[in-house]
């Protein structure tokens, strides 16, 4: 989307929302009071907002969950309470209760919205227009885009870099999470990611720093890496300390030898109580056809294919805000050479509605230089075997 009012894009949907939020006592409430809505209940406690849960489970509403109390929808309107209700479940369990909401006469998109919907589109206009806080779903840093494996369809084209080619410095990753975090109030997943980030020198130096700064802003502070490395004791004890997630992109359908390497892995992990998440060995990736792709450069299109990207993997590298890490990366590792002004320069924005309108995709052109030669949302049309070798 290209701006045309920077500042004031969402203006009349952000008045709306504050106008029915401030008529419901500025309450949200989570209709479900299972894992989804743990998981969940963070954003609006941060925020203040959070006034409990609503269950149809008698024993959670005799006992409450974790401290918070759990009420019937019953005794929601029979107490007189208003709010927003966020309905967390299982798919398969939202429509029940969607109908039991609209039985109840409470409207769709006003009254009640499901997580997707509610996390997607309200709680980020929300956040800014009532909280003057701005939240953003992921972002990350490269640290380096050295890898141990050279993927021939890695999404980062870091099998085009040199093993011996310089990282991100540690000054720079600082200065990185620095102008980030003055910025933004939460982030649901902060990444530190690579190539392979066990490869960087100083990833004990910037786990303290960032964890012992702005653990507070994240709900998840995370690493992903392929497995092939392990992380030495001082980096175990920080992901500890910090609370830093591991995520292991699982390629051992492809690479076998990684299986015992995972394992001994994961049991480093155990070991140090460090929570990991393992990908599905039998998934696929997505062609996105960057170094085939040629859509003619016609900007309708572009902006099409843009908007219906969507993607969420920010990436920071100093003062630069790019909106898509692989338009960034691909460009770079591969020598395009295109999209060399496609970021927000945080230096030069600080009104958090115009954060919060490039994070909703809005950009002075509309798209990035590399949507000429991606193919986006359509690339699920194309499934790769997983971490093909070159
Ligand atoms: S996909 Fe991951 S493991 Fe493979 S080359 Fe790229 S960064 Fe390395
Ligand atoms: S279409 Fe491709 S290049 Fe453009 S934002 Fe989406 S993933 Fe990035």
């Amino acid at each position: 989307m290209k701006w045309s009012d920077k500042g004031h894009e969402l203006d009349k949907y952000g008045e709306e929302l504050v106008h029915d939020f401030q008529k419901k006592e500025e309450n949200i409430l989570i209709f479900g009071a299972g894992l989804l809505g743990e998981e969940y209940r963070p954003f609006f406690e941060k925020l203040g907002c959070f006034a409990g849960y609503i269950d149809n489970d008698k024993g959670k509403q005799e006992s409450g969950v974790n401290g918070a109390q759990v009420i019937s929808l019953e005794d929601y309107f029979d107490e007189g309470k208003t709010g927003i209700i966020m309905i967390a479940a299982d798919e398969k369990n939202i429509p029940a209760m969607e109908s039991q909401l609209r039985k109840a006469g409470l409207k769709e998109q006003k009254d009640f919205y499901t997580y997707r919907e509610f996390m997607k589109t309200v709680y980020p206009v929300l956040s800014v227009y009532v909280y003057n806080q701005f939240y953003v779903e992921q972002a990350q840093i490269c640290l380096t885009e050295r890898c141990s494996l050279k993927c021939k369809a890695c999404a980062h084209g870091c099998y085009a870099v040199d093993a011996g080619s310089q990282d991100m410095s540690l000054e720079m990753a600082k200065e990185s999470a620095d102008c980030f975090f003055e910025r933004v109030d939460l982030v649901k997943e902060f990444v530190l990611i690579g190539g392979e980030p066990l490869l960087y020198r100083e990833l004990d130096k910037i786990i303290a720093y960032i964890g012992e700064k702005y653990r507070e802003k994240m709900i998840c502070f995370s690493i992903t890496t392929n497995g092939t490395i392990m992380p030495e004791q001082k980096i175990l004890e920080l992901c500890k300390k910090y609370r830093v997630l591991i995520r292991i992109s699982n390629y051992s359908a492809e690479l076998k030898y990684l299986e015992k390497k995972y394992e001994k892995l994961k049991e480093e992990l155990r070991r140090h109580e460090i929570t990991y998440r393992m990908s599905d060995r039998d998934s696929h990736w997505m062609d996105y056809g960057f170094e085939t792709l040629d859509r003619g450069g016609k900007e309708e299109e572009l902006i099409q294919v843009f908007d219906r990207c969507g993607t969420t993997c920010r990436e920071i590298r100093g003062n630069r805000y790019y909106y898509c890490v692989m338009a960034r990366s691909v460009s770079d590792n591969l020598g395009f050479g295109l999209g060399e002004d496609d970021y927000l320069d945080f230096k030069e924005v600080k009104d958090k509605k115009v954060l919060l309108e490039y994070e909703k995709g809005y950009s002075d052109k509309g798209y990035l230089d590399m949507c000429n030669h991606c193919n986006g949302a359509d690339a699920v049309q194309y499934p790769i075997p997983v971490a093909e070798q070159l």
